[in-house]
């Protein structure tokens, strides 16, 4: 029985946690196993192989770890660095604020590059700050892929690209919590040192698996880093993985076998195909956006992210009464606008399970939550322009060709 019962489908169109397709909702329906069996290493085994593939690596080493994604934050950040280390982070919206709060109460020293919420990171200043340090004092680059508060994307290959021109060494660690499965992304390519991801963004599993991705030069540096760490330290999981039983503790069995389905779909359906299908929702959204005559709070084309959308409002109006409104009239959950956006904008996520029809159903609900709340919207309009453009893009389904 739902806590609070509505009839029909809920329409979850927050940025995660998202949608949790029935085949992996089915895989997960099972009992607990005994995970020192041979079966569940073998599963394991399948998983670590392939969850590489989302991440674009095969010199990366995956951690599956019971967490979420603010405990990969954690790991990434422990496993490699020592207290009073040098680190550079960018400051473009809520997500990437709290890692800044996670990195400074572990001590770490953090020099904020900040930007307007809406702008990417400011990768002019970074440039200034590593021509300044040839004494390579800053020791890791910390950079949100996707901030999901504003629907901001950065380019990750500019970021590679200014650590060769100024032959810089530090690490390069990368949130992709809203990216990772659902944007281009490519973890050897750009020299990603560690990326992270959770379970309930892109890859439609419930929360509860974090998952991060280390590259040889992070599997060095956690050799010397002096950050206390015990839950999250990788060397017991490679101690396990030596071993063959993989797990250093007891892992959730559904959210292994679920994880397991979760990929298989990924393939099925071809993970460029994937990345298109959500560059397809991103550019229906943000017509729809258009039509309605909205802002998108991303300031410039170069960042638009195609898998969440930060609408703002006029002054007039308070996103939050558009959101409560949503779930109370129309069963559909919209995302909140946070800190300093809050009551400004609402967000449209449009990742994961999710297809181009579903989306439809969002954008329509959203025109009746903007007139309700006394925007002058045309009815229909940004639907129609979602329409127009998805009409003409949307090819046969992969597996039904
Ligand atoms: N990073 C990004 C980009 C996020 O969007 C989120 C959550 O939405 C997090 C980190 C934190 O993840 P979690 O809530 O799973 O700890």
């Amino acid at each position: 029985m739902d806590y609070v019962y509505g009839p029909g489908r809920n329409h979850l169109f927050v940025p995660g946690p998202v949608n949790i397709p029935e085949p992996v909702i089915r895989a997960m329906n099972r009992n607990n196993e005994d995970y020192r069996s041979p079966a569940v290493p073998a599963l394991t085994k399948t998983l670590l192989e392939d969850v590489k593939k989302i991440f674009k690596t095969t010199s990366g080493t995956p951690f599956l770890i019971p967490t979420t994604g603010t405990g990969a934050w954690e790991s990434a950040l422990t496993n490699t660095l020592s207290p009073g280390d040098r680190t550079i982070s960018f400051l473009i919206g809520q997500f990437s604020l709290l890692w800044i709060d996670q990195q400074q109460r572990l001590n770490f020293n953090v020099d904020v590059i900040e930007s307007e919420w809406g702008q990417g990171a400011n990768l002019d200043i970074l440039a200034s700050k590593l021509a300044a340090d040839s004494a390579h004092t800053i020791k890791a680059i910390c950079i949100v892929h996707n901030e999901t508060a504003t629907g901001v994307t950065n380019d990750l290959s500019k970021v590679r690209k200014l650590l060769d021109e100024y032959r810089h060494p530090a690490l390069f660690l990368v949130d992709g919590v809203s990216s990772i499965c659902a944007l281009d992304f490519r973890m050897d390519e750009w020299g990603i040192d560690v990326a992270l991801t959770g379970s309930q963004k892109a890859l439609s599993l419930p929360t509860g698996m974090g998952i991060v991705c280390a590259s040889p030069k992070a599997l060095e540096a956690s050799k010397t880093a002096r950050s206390v760490r015990v839950f999250f330290d990788w060397k017991d999981y490679l101690k396990f993985y030596k071993m063959g039983t993989f797990w250093p503790y007891t892992p959730s069995i559904q959210l292994l076998y679920g994880l397991r389905a979760a990929l298989d779909l990924i393939f099925e359906e071809g993970l460029e195909n994937v990345i298109a299908r959500h560059s397809r929702l991103g550019h229906a959204t943000r017509l729809a956006v258009e039509a309605w005559g909205l802002k998108n709070c991303t300031q410039k084309e170069e960042w638009y992210s195609n898998t969440v959308t930060a609408v703002v409002v006029p002054p007039y109006i308070d996103s939050t009464e558009i959101v409560k409104r949503g779930w109370k009239r129309y069963n559909l959950s919209l995302g909140l606008g946070l800190n300093k956006v809050a009551g400004k904008v609402f967000r449209i996520g449009h990742l994961g399970n999710l297809n181009e029809l579903q989306l439809l159903g969002c954008l329509a609900g959203v025109e009746m939550l903007l007139k309700d709340v006394g925007y002058p919207v045309k009815l229909g309009s940004g639907v129609a322009a979602a329409c127009a453009y998805l009409q003409n893009s949307i090819p046969l389904i992969p597996s039904r060709i």
